[in-house]
């Protein structure tokens, strides 16, 4: 967490614990400051502060737009979204299909990406809504979301896309395009874990799924978390002011460090495309190497990164973006995911290389040494 994003919500577990639904001035001074937060997450998307609706995460903003898409209309049951997704969206969409609803899947290429004449042949009379992710969380891949919302709209389904890792690192701005619902997660923006937004276009219908009071304009029932969403305002306020950097200087650190990598060991190879994704994201595949192996003996020297798998029920599965993505379960078990931030130093990387180089050499010795036994 940013320290003067901590400093800026600290008043409100102390001081200002009114609750902004009361009618006291106590409360309505804590009312104030979410409108206040409201209107800097709205200049960070670029849209109007009454479009922007606080919810508990960005799961629940990706959950609400489909499910409230579903609401509309019971002609249009049919949802279309992507086969990368995060969980938040292909688990909704299993749900969902094991509910009877139809889910048609985008497929995607070897560079991680989308084909909109896929896009434009799935959208059908009976479409609801079509979701898909402004950046993967886990290549860092960008899919074209300005045409494909356009596409999409023209055809006269809804569009929603989860922005959880786009917010902050791309400029976005939503006035100007056809998009009607858009998912943001604080903890991605250097905020505490357990608030996000669902951008919901003025004009678009929504139905929220949380039925009580009237909070968010009757759009969110709940007590508002109103430190998190002051948090989240500041958090908003700090990326748009670092965007601009950490397209250089982030990206410097991504560059110096992937290119470090390919120089130094055979056998590395970028996952994604490297030009058309964020600038804080590398995933590499290491061959020869088993990535839990590779993470448990970089955790040890303070390195945390990703697996290219995760562990379901005591199993490893190899990750379903780089298994979409076309590539082997052995690629997907040796690849590695490490993000940087405004935060990382040159130093940093450069230590964190010369810890990780030295890891590959060593598991691939034990594992040339086992073969030879
Ligand atoms: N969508 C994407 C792309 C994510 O990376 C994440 C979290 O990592 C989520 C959704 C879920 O966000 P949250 O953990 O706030 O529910």
């Amino acid at each position: 967490m940013d320290s003067s994003v901590v400093a800026e919500m600290m008043p409100f577990l102390t001081d200002f614990y009114g609750n902004p639904s009361s009618a006291y001035s106590f409360g309505s001074q804590v009312k104030d400051a979410i409108e206040v937060a409201r209107a800097k997450v709205a200049t960070l998307l670029g849209c109007a502060p009454n479009e922007i609706i606080f919810t508990s995460c960005g799961t629940e903003s990706n959950n609400a737009a489909i499910q409230s898409a579903l609401l509309i209309d019971p002609d249009r049951q049919h949802v279309v979204t992507s086969a990368v997704e995060h969980s938040a969206i292909i688990k909704h969409g299993e749900a969902l299909a094991r509910r009877g609803i139809e889910v048609t899947w985008l497929p995607v290429d070897s560079s991680g990406q989308i084909d909109l004449a896929d896009l434009e042949n799935a959208v059908r009379e009976d479409t609801a809504i079509v979701s898909l992710m402004w950046a993967n969380n886990e290549t860092g891949v960008l899919f074209p979301i300005e045409r494909a919302a356009e596409m999409v709209r023209a055809k006269g389904a809804l569009f929603h896309t989860d922005a959880v890792q786009a917010v902050g690192k791309i400029p976005i701005r939503l006035a100007d395009s056809k998009i009607n619902f858009l998912s943001v997660s604080g903890h991605k923006l250097h905020c505490p874990k357990g608030v996000g937004v669902l951008y919901a276009h003025r004009k678009s219908r929504f139905n929220s799924f949380l039925i009580g009071g009237g909070q968010e304009n009757g759009r969110r029932a709940g007590t508002e978390n109103v430190p998190y969403i002051v948090a989240l305002g500041k958090a908003a306020e700090l990326a748009g002011a670092a965007m601009g950097m950490e397209n250089v200087e982030v990206k410097a650190l991504r560059d110096h460090f992937e290119n470090t990598l390919l120089a130094s060991l055979d056998g590395i190879e970028v996952n994604g495309d490297r030009e058309n994704r964020l600038p804080n994201t590398s995933n590499v595949a290491i061959s020869g190497v088993e990535s839990e192996a590779l993470l448990i003996l970089l955790d040890q020297r303070g390195i945390c990164c990703s697996g290219g798998s995760a562990c379901t029920t005591g199993q490893l599965t190899p990750s379903h973006v780089l298994m979409a993505m076309g590539f082997s379960p052995e690629r997907a078990r040796s690849s590695v995911r490490f993000s940087f931030s405004r935060y990382n130093t040159r130093a940093e990387v450069d230590r964190a290389l010369g810890i990780i180089i030295a890891a590959v050499q060593k598991l691939r010795t034990f594992k040339e040494a086992a073969i030879a036994a």
